[in-house]
């Protein structure tokens, strides 16, 4: 055990190490460091992955005698990664890797010139390395499945491409719980239209970036983002890595003319690192020093963001200082920002999108992704399908494939299959917040109260400090009593957009 501990020490060392440069590569780097930059990750990532997939782990795992449980765990874990981390060539992990940095490129110039024509040939790159690479998984998931496992082979292949991000999900699982979803949201969405706009206006008034800055560190602070172990810098897009439990870093982008963008990034982000920080220690330097799934990492970031931070309470509680700093916010009062930060309204961009409509921008990807995977759905064909599903989802159709399907960046990454954990993590969130409520009493007074430390506290004993050593749906069937559900949180929902709308 000593002996593959140390080797799989040296390797969570040499992750974090790129990871260090990434992080740095997106908030002080000079951009002419672009080129040695992308030299030194590739290099520090590829040793690491030598040092991994290589024979003399297979030889330590095999040898190692677990004595406790964090032993046996991590013995798993090491085999299960492995399993993954060689039944892929080297050509195909290269090709792949070169395919995305050009992707990532030419969608960049595509979106910027919205011309889907830039960025379809990559895509079609991707598409097809992506079948490749899900195709040689496929017997692996299908062996962890067992005999019950009996996907149709389209659904099979998208399995495999899940379970990157979510381990152990399955499609036709997601599919029903999408068209639960969509049954409930699209006439809720239509039913509060009919009941006219909420007043939005206080989201655009003028917030000075310094004083936005500081709001949103005071309340990350509050929810008790530890500081002496993590910190927030700016970049373009917000972010959380982490370089060991003791070094949890967040990023954040400031508008001054819209707060929700600073607020919103820096608690939502604030909720991952929470969650990296809350691993037990005993964990640190082994692969189980990580989070489960990417379901119940965002079911982190959007309990904080939203739950918490987009409650009545949570204005109540912080609205006295916000108004204390923002002189344009004299004539406000805790219910009319609570109300604006809540308004429900169909949008083109994802990332802005309200709680409610949020799930449609995240089903139509999903929905499009399957498609692509099955060979249903060519390329070129992806701009009129989007349209075509806006106007179903949402009824709005955006007039340009910048604010259309050119607008996110993973599927340059080449990540299908990664969508579908952030409507995962939401769902995941109203469960936890549920079974919490439940545990803990009225969440709304410990808001209110600014006593974040009993929500905090139920989060690390019930989420944070396994790590990796439980399955996503392990801490669900724990916590909750239930595996994925989609129940409480469109009861949450409900019971919000009645109170903001009436
Ligand atoms: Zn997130």
């Amino acid at each position: 055990m000593d002996a593959l501990r140390q080797h799989l020490a040296r390797i969570q060392d040499l992750r974090h190490a790129a990871a260090v440069l990434e992080w740095d590569q997106e908030t002080h780097m000079p951009s002419g460091g672009a080129e040695g930059r992308a030299h030194q990750v590739a290099t520090l990532r590829q040793v690491a992955h030598e040092t991994f997939a290589s024979d003399a782990t297979a030889s330590l795992i095999e040898s190692a005698s677990p004595e406790t449980e964090v032993d046996a765990d991590l013995v798993r874990i090491a085999r299960r990664d492995l399993a993954r981390a060689t039944r892929l060539p080297a050509p195909l992990v290269g090709a792949l890797a070169e395919a995305s940095a050009r992707a990532k490129t030419a969608w960049a110039e595509a979106r910027q010139d919205s011309d889907w024509a830039l960025f379809g040939p990559h895509l079609e790159r991707i598409v097809d390395l992506t079948t490749q690479k899900a195709d040689l998984l496929r017997p692996l998931i299908a062996e962890e499945r067992g005999a019950g496992y009996a996907p149709s082979d389209a659904d099979a292949r998208y399995d495999a491409l899940l379970d990157e991000y979510e381990p152990g999900a399955s499609t036709t699982e997601i599919a029903a719980v999408f068209a639960d979803l969509r049954s409930h949201l699209v006439p809720l969405v239509q039913d509060i239209a009919a009941r006219g706009a909420v007043d939005d206006e206080p989201l655009y008034r003028y917030v000075p970036e310094t004083i936005q800055w500081e709001l949103g560190m005071e309340i990350a602070y509050a929810f008790g983002y530890d500081l002496e172990r993590g910190r927030q810098d700016l970049s373009a897009h917000p972010f959380t890595t982490t370089f060991g439990i003791d070094d949890v870093r967040i990023t954040t982008r400031v508008d001054p003319n819209f707060f929700p963008t600073a607020l919103y990034g820096t608690l939502h982000e604030a909720g991952h690192a929470l969650y990296e920080q809350g691993i037990s220690k005993e964990l640190a330097r082994t692969p189980l020093a990580d989070g489960t799934s990417l379901g119940i990492h965002e079911s982190q970031s959007r309990l904080w963001e939203n739950q918490v931070g987009r409650s009545r309470a949570f204005w109540r509680r912080h609205f006295p200082a916000f108004q204390s700093q923002i002189g344009s916010w004299m004539d406000l009062n805790a219910d009319t920002v609570w109300r604006a930060c809540n308004r429900v309204q169909p949008s083109l961009i994802r990332v802005e999108a309200d709680e409610v409509t949020y799930h449609l921008h995240v089903l139509l990807r999903f929905t499009l992704e399957r498609e692509l995977i099955a060979g249903r759905l060519a390329v070129g064909d992806v701009p009129d399908a989007w349209n075509a599903g806006m106007e179903t989802l949402l009824g709005i159709v955006p007039e340009t494939d910048r604010d259309g399907c050119l607008q996110d960046i993973h599927w340059s990454l080449g990540a299908l299959g990664y969508f579908p954990t952030y409507s995962l993590g939401t769902l995941m969130s109203g469960q936890l917040w549920d079974a919490m409520g439940r545990d803990l009493g009225d969440l709304d007074a410990l808001v209110a109260d600014g006593e974040y430390g009993a929500i905090l506290g139920w989060l690390r004993e019930n989420v944070h400090q396994w790590g990796r050593r439980k399955t996503a749906t392990q801490i669900l069937q724990d916590a909750t009593g239930s595996g994925l559900d989609a129940g409480p949180w469109l009861a949450y929902i409900r019971d919000k957009v009645e109170s903001v709308y009436g």
